[in-house]
């Protein structure tokens, strides 16, 4: 099983941000917060393969709570030695006493450090001083984790590629081995949205293709449209999830899949509390097929025949091929097909949208 903890609270809102978190919480209501995500946790039995900390903002907590919260969430869920365990943490809210206790729970930690400049990061909300990023970075540095991913965000407006290269030279100081570049994309719902239009067309192509080159010299590769990372360091949480794994989620906005159902928590922390129920929706096997393919096709390693496999009741594999082979004619160059996978070409992962779009149709 694989494990997904919502922990709804920042100190601000990013002005790109649409992912539930509230901004006022009290020290009372965080604590309801916690004792109710203790309670629940209670029914969580099956073997945790990955847990995934994520939010909001899971380091806000001060560094005697966010102890007493990852203790019992560990001790809650059923995880082994070999259990990946991932938190996000924002590194304005790190102190190096805070980093000794991810350090002592965690085996992947993953920093939304979002640019380097400090100028990008006004300009998407991002509240992060110089000195508390880079007292963070070297903190992590010292730690050690066995795996540290770093976000970045590019296609920023008045960005260029030369200045979105040199981010790439201040993260080579840091020793991840797990990367993810997103484009920036406020959405519906964000501060942002309408307000900051990212820079499209060729000059986002041309970042994407810095950040190939950029990143496979620090041996970092890409594995999916936004992620990198050392061979043997994607996050393994996500990559189950993409291939159709079971999720349980906890916390307001949580969403989970049991094989038929796909549970979500209601995004209010309110409501959470107050005990709403979790929307259910029975996921019919043609759509989980299609959510699972459009997907993977996100990935390097595509679609394989095993994915298919785990859908049953959905069509056949060779109607699937058939569509595929449609698509390959239509997008030229696009698409690597053969008799047991489909994947795109580093040149189809740039239109993956627009494939997937004409591809599920
Ligand atoms: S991006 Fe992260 S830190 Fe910023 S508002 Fe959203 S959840 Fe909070």
């Amino acid at each position: 099983m694989n494990y997904y903890i919502h922990v709804p609270f920042c100190t601000s809102k990013c002005g790109y941000c649409v992912f539930y978190s509230v901004t006022d919480a009290s020290a009372e209501l965080r604590e309801r917060y916690l004792e109710k995500l203790f309670f629940q946790l209670k029914t969580a039995t099956e073997k945790a393969e990955t847990v995934y900390i994520g939010g909001g903002t899971p380091t806000l907590f001060d560094a005697e709570t966010l102890t007493r919260f990852l203790d019992k969430v560990l001790t809650a869920l059923p995880c082994s030695a070999d259990t990946e365990i991932s938190i996000e943490a924002n590194p304005e809210t790190l102190t190096r006493e805070k980093i000794s206790v991810l350090r002592r729970y965690v085996t992947r930690l993953s920093t939304g450090v979002q640019s380097f400049f400090p100028e990008v990061r006004e300009l998407l909300g991002r509240r992060c001083g110089e000195t508390a990023l880079r007292r963070a970075l070297d903190g992590i540095a010292e730690a050690n984790f066995p795996h540290w991913n770093c976000d970045l965000i590019y296609a920023v407006p008045g960005r260029s590629r030369e200045q979105w290269a040199k981010e790439f030279d201040a993260l080579s100081r840091c020793p991840v081995d797990h990367v993810s570049c997103y484009s920036l994309t406020p959405e519906e719902g964000a501060r942002l949205y309408g307000r900051l239009a990212p820079c499209g067309g060729d000059l986002a192509a041309e970042m994407e293709e810095v950040t190939r080159e950029k990143l496979s010299a620090m041996g970092i590769v890409r594995y999916e449209v936004s992620n990198y990372a050392r061979p043997g360091s994607e996050c393994r949480h996500n990559v189950a999830v993409w291939r159709g794994g079971l999720l349980r989620g906890f916390g307001p906005s949580a969403s989970g899949f049991d094989g038929a159902d796909r549970m979500t928590e209601s995004a209010s922390l309110a409501d959470w509390l107050a005990g709403t129920p979790p929307v259910t929706d029975r996921i019919a096997p043609e759509a989980r097929l299609n959510e699972i393919f459009a997907v993977n096709l996100r990935t390097v390693s595509g679609w394989t025949k095993d994915l298919w496999k785990r859908v049953p009741r959905a069509d056949p594999w060779s109607v699937r091929m058939k569509k595929a082979e449609a698509a390959a004619l239509a997008f030229p160059g696009c698409f690597d097909v053969s008799p047991d996978n489909v994947k795109l070409t580093p040149k189809g992962l740039d239109f993956w949208d627009t494939i997937a779009e004409e591809l599920l149709s």
